[in-house]
């Protein structure tokens, strides 16, 4: 059964599924709150060197000599696996429960008329 295929139709699930959180996330939150969010299209794209590598895998270019395998590879795969992370930052950030008005802009907690979260310690935003 041939991989190739399958793991570039995954990364373009990934590089739609980025999309559909950014979408949730800017609506849950509005823009300046999903900043993360705004990161999980980059972290997509950045995924695309798992893909790179393996199509390197496959086509046997690390296994002679096995320095490019250092060379090449271990890049590649960072790249891809913190593509993968940023991703994972996005979707949480898309997610969370929103934090209304008079809460803790940190923690969520309902501050009333307090200056300064008991929670946390965050002060209350201007
Ligand atoms: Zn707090």
């Amino acid at each position: 059964m041939k991989l190739g295929p399958i793991i570039g139709l995954v990364w373009v699930v990934m590089v739609i599924a980025s999309l559909v959180a950014l979408l949730i996330g800017v609506r849950r939150h509005g823009v300046r709150g999903a900043r993360a969010v705004l990161l999980g299209p980059l972290g997509a794209i950045a995924t695309a060197a798992l893909v790179v590598a393996w199509i390197g895998y496959a086509e046997g270019v690390y296994r002679n000599p096995p320095a490019k395998a250092v060379v090449v590879l271990v890049p590649l795969l960072l790249t891809g696996v913190a593509g993968l992370y940023v991703q994972f930052i996005a979707w949480r950030a898309a997610l969370r429960t929103p934090i209304g008005p008079g809460c803790c802009q940190k923690c969520g907690y309902e501050l009333k008329e307090l200056a300064r979260c008991p929670e946390c310690g965050k002060e209350r935003a201007a």
